[in-house]
């Protein structure tokens, strides 16, 4: 079972306490590739079931595939599905310089264990397709999400990003920006399931819990839905927020801050696209600058009547 310490906890750990990285980013013709090892020689028997299941879905090639055609890196980052970690590293984590992320195989096990349980607990939205609501399915698209999370880290530190929040705000982001728009819902709401599971056995909160660099873990699930549903309020309006999963008090922020986030994104990585991806990047970046600024007048025209709701 997930105690307070284990998946949860481990996941707010992530990429906090990072000490400095003096990275040499600019340095002449990136060439920086993402691979990902696994070291089998290092798995226990009893996270083999996990791992197979990652590997099988092939989430993480497809996500280092995406970096790798949309984004030239100064330097290689290795992603290292092992048992074989720094002291400490009880789940995903990038390193400070942003050049090896670790994927503790216990790590997918816990994760497959609290869906064993919640497939069994929980309801299933409506929204998630009923014949990927196993604990398998789910293990491999909430993966996804989480790795996204640390990719999100490792660009930030590879490419010296310019972070105006928190950082671990920007990697939430990002898994919501490469997820929602190069994967569709399922990894968002694979991961709002699973933090909503880990938020109830965490239960009250503490101050360490409140001071921590992530926002509380129930935050977290209401940000991920909120983005989702901000990707396309007419697809996720109804499933979201009329089915009760996004408070009524939230949703009408989505839509400009999905808006806020892809622009974002898009205009980070905008100096680092690749050649072959240049052309299609500049075009997605501008219509995100496009699409803010439509939903931006568009909720000056609401902003009376959303805060007299409040
Ligand atoms: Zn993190």
């Amino acid at each position: 079972m997930l105690r307070t310490a284990s998946v949860g906890a481990a996941l707010l750990i992530a990429g906090s306490a990072l000490v400095s990285c003096g990275g040499d980013g600019n340095a002449a013709g990136p060439s920086g590739e993402v691979t990902v090892v696994y070291e089998d020689d290092t798995i226990k028997p009893k996270d083999r079931h996990a791992v197979e299941v990652i590997r099988k879905s092939g989430v993480l090639e497809q996500a280092a595939d995406w970096v790798n055609e949309s984004v030239a890196l100064p330097h290689d980052l290795v992603v290292k599905v092992t048992d074989k970690v720094p002291p400490g590293v009880t789940d995903a984590v990038a390193q400070p310089d942003g050049r090896t992320i670790f994927v503790p195989p216990a790590f997918l096990t816990q994760i497959e264990e609290a869906f064993g349980d919640v497939v069994k607990t929980v309801k299933r939205p409506a929204l998630f397709p009923e014949a990927r609501f196993n604990a398998d399915d789910l293990t491999s698209l909430s993966t996804q999400f989480i790795f996204g999370h640390e990719l999100g880290h490792a660009l930030q530190r590879q490419l010296q990003l310019a972070n105006l929040g928190l950082e671990e705000d920007a990697a939430d982001g990002f898994a919501s920006f490469y997820t929602d728009n190069e994967v569709g819902p399922e990894p968002s709401l694979a991961a709002a399931i699973l933090f909503d599971a880990l938020a109830r056995e965490e239960g009250k909160l503490t101050m360490e819990g409140l001071a921590s660099d992530h926002p509380v873990t129930q935050q977290r699930v209401f940000n991920f839905l909120c983005y989702l549903e901000g990707s396309d309020p007419k697809r996720f309006n109804g499933p979201l927020v009329g089915a009760g999963y996004l408070p009524k008090t939230r949703a009408p922020l989505c839509p400009q801050a999905w808006a806020m986030l892809d622009y974002g994104w898009w205009t980070q990585l905008k100096p680092h696209f690749t050649e072959s991806f240049k052309e299609q990047g500049d075009k997605r970046q501008g219509s995100a600058h496009d699409h803010w600024i439509a939903e931006m007048k568009a909720f000056e025209k609401q902003i009376d009547e959303f805060r007299s709701a409040q």
